[in-house]
């Protein structure tokens, strides 16, 4: 049978409720659900979740398992369903035969957003489970929060919290998704993110494609074709730690390219003022606590201070005419609100310097979800992060002020905060 050709509901189900409507065991005939309140996730246990095993069958579930029967693009309800492919019951049980563990790993963020109704979800989850008929275990993310693929919550929960005396066989286990990140072609839309692929690749797991994963199966194979070449096709970000580790340089003067090591080298004797420019998530307070703060500067920040760009000015304003230099921590990410600043400095006679924060937009999102992920601090949306990218002017030279390029370097207060850093934690 073809992919996405449509199957009988009926024909699949009926064969394997066989075991279940003879189980004398109730906790058989359906999907066992926890709901963790603190981590904000669904657990689903169907016949017991699978014994722990070191070999680990995972798989996404919307258009990897199954699709929506209406052929609309979202299910309708709980009992929009129908298997991807007629052949995945049998399929689980080899697995189960081979001493695979069976595992769902699903983002269902539209339960947070209010766009799908939990039991709906649930009861979704449980008929195809049912069908499906082996014990498996159903792990579902409800947030945009660390449990999101391609983020490694769920598989950390599974391998830390489920199984935890249990060392995984990675040479073996393999996850399977749709969400790869491939482009439009001839045959197929194109893949609505990058999410299961990423997943895949932050868990060290093997990675395989629906169709991969069901000619695999077909010839009685434990695992083919792994995708390994579909990351180098897409254009997904994570941070490069090799470079982090080898760039430490702090500045780069625009006007003449030199890198600078020391601030002492760069920054005047006399008065003057340091101009912060740069969107939201690009580092600019953190490197003002790491290299400024220690140097008696007078820190002007309007998110800090919450307050309006009146009294941010009339501030600096008074610092400068008593003679202490300033430090502004705003975006000032265009021409005109620098422009201000540098005005404020010569009516005060002192030097201005513009100390560009610039980053790729990909690692400003970066950025934005790792601060979301491991700090309360609050983030700032999408829609302004693209709002400040196109109001966004290079700082330069000709605007009254030396610039120099900060060079964005990530300090870390734990091994465990690193590790997260480098890895893929955005979906497109
Ligand atoms: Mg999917």
């Amino acid at each position: 049978m073809k992919l996405n050709q449509p199957v009988s509901t009926f024909c699949i189900i009926l064969p394997d409720l066989q075991h279940v409507l003879t189980s004398d065991n109730t906790s058989d005939l359906t999907v066992q659900w926890t709901e963790d309140e603190t981590k904000r996730i669904i657990v689903g246990k169907f016949r017991g979740g699978g014994q722990a095993s070191p070999l680990i069958a995972s798989f996404d579930f919307d258009y990897t398992l199954v699709v929506p029967k209406s052929g609309k693009t979202y299910p309708v309800d709980g009992s929009d369903w129908k298997l991807l492919d007629s052949r995945l019951p049998k399929f689980f049980s080899d697995y189960v035969e081979k001493g695979y563990r069976l595992v769902v790993v699903s983002n269902q963020g539209g339960i947070e957003k209010g766009k799908v109704n939990v039991n709906e979800v649930k009861k979704r989850f449980n008929d195809s489970i049912v069908a499906l008929g082996q014990p498996c275990l159903v792990l579902i993310a409800t947030h945009d929060d660390i449990f999101r693929k391609p983020r490694i919550g769920l598989w950390s929960y599974l391998s830390e919290e489920l199984q935890p005396s249990v060392d995984i066989d990675f040479e073996r286990s393999f996850y399977v998704g749709d969400a790869a990140g491939r482009k439009k072609s001839a045959l197929r839309k194109a893949d609505h993110s990058c999410a299961d692929l990423l997943f895949a690749v932050n868990a060290k797991l093997n990675f395989m494609l629906p169709e991969q994963f069901m000619s695999c199966a077909a010839k009685g194979a434990t695992m083919c074709n792994q995708s390994k070449s579909l990351l180098s096709q897409i254009d997904c970000f994570k941070p490069s730690e090799e470079r982090d580790n080898a760039e430490q340089f702090i500045l780069r003067e625009v006007a003449t390219g030199a890198k600078v090591t020391s601030l002492q080298t760069v920054l005047p004797t006399q008065l003057h003022c340091i101009i912060f420019s740069g969107m939201s998530a690009t580092g600019k307070s953190s490197f003002y606590r790491r290299h400024l703060k220690q140097l008696n500067y007078v820190y002007i920040s309007r998110d800090e201070m919450n307050c309006a760009m009146s009294k941010c000015e009339s501030l600096a304003e008074k610092t400068l005419s008593a003679s202490q230099n300033v430090v502004i921590d705003n975006t000032s990410v265009d021409k005109t609100s620098r422009a201000k600043w540098i005005q404020v400095c010569k009516d005060r006679r002192a030097i201005p310097i513009i100390f560009h924060f610039k980053l790729p937009l990909k690692h400003i999102f970066h950025n934005n979800v790792y601060r979301k992920l491991t700090t309360a601090q609050s983030t700032v949306t999408s829609v302004l992060i693209y709002t400040q990218n196109k109001r966004f002017e290079e700082p330069t030279a000709s605007e009254g002020a030396t610039v120099f390029e900060v060079n964005f370097v990530p300090t870390f207060t734990s091994e465990e905060q690193r590790t997260l850093y480098y890895m893929y934690l955005t979906e497109k």
